[in-house]
């Protein structure tokens, strides 16, 4: 893809060595760089012209050189309850992408989004149905939380928590989602704890390894669905590269490096996964590890056969789980009514939109593993 000579620069994009060689490129002193970064995620600024403390010909040099935010929102859908919002936004590239704001349990949470659609597949998954476009960059994830924040009443724009579980595998979008993180917990920018971030990722070994050495306390979800290898093949494709007994070790390590509890994902699947067999099989599995299950169970997409289980087969395994000490919530489904499961807004408008527009490729091409069983992921931003 050819680069337009003309495109402004994402200010969002910019680390702040890189924000502030864009200050002194416009030969202005390094402070002028602090008090942009301060606008831009600290007071939320969508334009240059608020940018007060700024000179005039700064601001109109970043006017025709920079952009601000590059998210348009295009549809909004609260739950009954009005606790779930959930936002469709559009990108420059004409793609779209969900995010979800949540306002219950007394945070203001925020589910972001690392890709446009998820090249891994699970079929239970509306984001995996609808196959694979392109990576998010950083400014592209870390606009969903100042755009959410600034939805916010006045005076209360502060998310409090943050979850990677929007469309995509942020570990396979590894380097864009780590400098989202790092830009959110800049103490001279937005200043999120990073114990209040969590990353769900559906079990990518090498990614896992190297945000155990971060060295930052960021929680960590997997979404493992199933407590053994055969039948976690079938919910996630990706598990025929990293079986569970490496996924494990690797979750080991995430605990012992980071000291953090950290979250096991399970989808309840009626006569799939949900019997008292598979949770004493699943306590066998994760005894003696510090962690929290949550059961939940599953969201029912347009293109999936599969039923969540009923409520009884969901109290059997939850006291199953229970009665051999391990820790384990059922999650509600909070805004159901907005298809507030991951991938299923953007999967009804582009379904909609029928074929006066490809909705994105098809997950049998790129780099989906149903397709290539034996082949490599591309991990383009992975060190290892
Ligand atoms: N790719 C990452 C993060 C995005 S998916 C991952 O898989 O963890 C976020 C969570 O939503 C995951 O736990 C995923 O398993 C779950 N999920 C996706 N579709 C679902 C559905 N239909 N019902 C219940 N959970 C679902
Ligand atoms: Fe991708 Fe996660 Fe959906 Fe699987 S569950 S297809 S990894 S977004």
């Amino acid at each position: 893809m050819t680069q337009d000579p003309e495109a402004k620069v994402a200010l969002l994009d910019l680390t702040y060595p890189q924000l502030q060689n864009l200050v002194l490129s416009l030969g202005e002193p390094p402070y002028r760089a602090d008090q942009l970064y301060r606008w831009l995620y600290g007071e939320l600024a969508t334009r240059f012209e608020d940018m007060h403390n700024l000179p005039q010909p700064m601001r109109q040099r970043l006017e025709q050189t920079a952009s601000v935010r590059g998210l348009t929102p295009l549809e909004e859908k609260r739950s009954s309850s009005g606790l779930t919002r959930k936002f469709l936004f559009g990108l420059p590239d004409g793609e779209t992408i969900e995010s979800v704001l949540m306002l219950y349990d007394k945070r203001r949470t925020v589910c972001l989004s690392t890709q446009v659609g998820c090249p891994l597949g699970c079929p239970f998954c509306a984001t995996g149905q609808s196959g694979f476009v392109r990576d998010l960059t950083p400014g592209e994830i870390v606009e969903q939380v100042l755009y959410l924040a600034g939805q916010l009443k006045e005076g209360e724009q502060r998310i409090s928590n943050v979850v990677f579980m929007g469309m995509g595998e942020p570990l396979i979008n590894y380097d864009a989602t780590w400098q989202a993180v790092q830009t959110l917990t800049d103490s001279r920018g937005y200043n999120l704890g990073a114990r209040r971030i969590t990353i769900s990722t559906v079990g990518i070994v090498p990614g896992i390894e190297r945000l155990a050495g971060e060295g930052l306390q960021v929680g960590l979800a997997v979404s493992l669905h199933a407590p053994n290898d055969d039948l976690r093949q079938s919910l996630v494709p990706i598990a025929r590269r990293y079986p569970l007994s490496d996924l494990l070790d690797a979750c080991r390590s995430y605990i012992e490096h980071t000291g953090r509890r950290m979250t096991f994902e399970y989808a309840l699947v009626e006569d799939l996964n949900d019997s008292l067999k598979l949770a004493r099989q699943l306590a066998h599995l994760l005894a003696g590890l510090l962690c929290h299950v949550n059961l939940i169970p599953l969201n029912p997409t347009a293109d999936s056969a599969w039923h969540p289980s009923p409520p009884d087969r969901v109290r059997a395994f939850h006291g199953e789980l229970r009665r051999l000490a391990i820790n384990s919530t059922v999650r509600l489904r909070r805004g159901v009514d907005i298809e507030a499961g991951c991938g299923q807004l953007r999967s009804r408008r582009t379904r909609a939109a029928g074929a006066a527009r490809p909705p994105s490729r098809p997950s049998g091409e790129g780099h989906d593993v149903r397709a290539h069983p034996g082949k490599p992921i591309a991990f383009r931003n992975n060190r290892t």
